[in-house]
């Protein structure tokens, strides 16, 4: 398992349900392996379906999943394991990503055991967590931050080995994001105040464009970037990775 602690910043591109064969083959074309240096780690997150596809064509780049199945074997149909995903040499899978907590009803435990099922077969979690927009207008945000953290993050975990995604809910795909001042505070809360997740590396997500990027990775607590849909346009996210 890699030590995450090696690497000064962390860029993940979440495609979700985006890409193709051709896509893959223009993307990687387009993309300068120099952009990622020893200190830093780059992340592509495909479709489980073309890990393989995205190995063959790597360019300095690990590879991680979008998730993974709680269970290990059996009648499961459709699912994924965290044996697999090792097999097709991912090294990091994203988990609880708050359209899988939404859309399939994933729940902070499901996340705990899914994080386990990595860590045993030597994949990094990279945990969501983050408040709906109704959460933050009353004032929430914390507390909420803190039950998704204390409930989901696995007890086998450490900070050598998984990582935070804070991601409001309000900010992903909206064009929308926090201030400045309040991802900071948030990063500052999760890094300092929650036991569980002290000093844990702890990503932004939630519409980071190359125009934000910067200003949002000067930040003191934040230690990396989750990119969704500017990570599916190479000249944008080789500018996210420049930062
Ligand atoms: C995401 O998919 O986790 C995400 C942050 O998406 P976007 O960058 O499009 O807001």
């Amino acid at each position: 398992m890699l030590d995450i602690n090696k690497f000064d910043k962390i860029i993940v591109a979440n495609w979700k349900l985006n890409g193709s064969k051709d896509f893959i083959d223009a993307f990687f074309n387009d993309l300068n392996p120099e952009v990622i240096n020893s200190n830093s780690c780059g992340i592509i997150c495909p479709p489980s379906i073309y890990l393989d596809k995205c190995f063959s064509k790597n360019k300095n780049f690990f590879l991680g999943a979008q998730n993974c199945s709680q269970f290990n074997s059996g009648a499961y149909t459709g699912e994924i394991n965290a044996i697999m995903l090792r097999e097709c040499n991912c090294n990091f899978c994203i988990v609880g990503h708050s359209e899988r907590r939404m859309n399939f009803n994933d729940s902070n435990n499901d996340v705990k055991v899914k994080s386990e099922n990595l860590i045993d077969n030597s994949i990094n979690p990279i945990i969501c967590i983050g408040e709906t927009l109704e959460q933050k207008k009353n004032g929430i945000t914390k507390e909420v931050i803190f039950e998704q953290i204390s409930s989901s993050l696995p007890e086998t975990g450490s900070a050598n080995s998984v990582i935070i995604a804070y991601e409001p809910i309000w900010a992903i795909g909206s064009g929308l994001t926090p201030n400045l001042e309040e991802i900071n505070s948030i990063h500052s809360f999760i890094k300092k105040e929650i036991p569980k997740s002290r000093n844990y590396k702890i990503l932004y997500g939630g519409s980071v464009k190359s125009k934000n990027s910067k200003n949002i990775m000067d930040l003191e607590n934040v230690d990396g970037l989750l990119v969704g849909g500017a990570s599916l346009d190479p000249q944008e996210f080789i500018e996210i990775l420049k930062v």
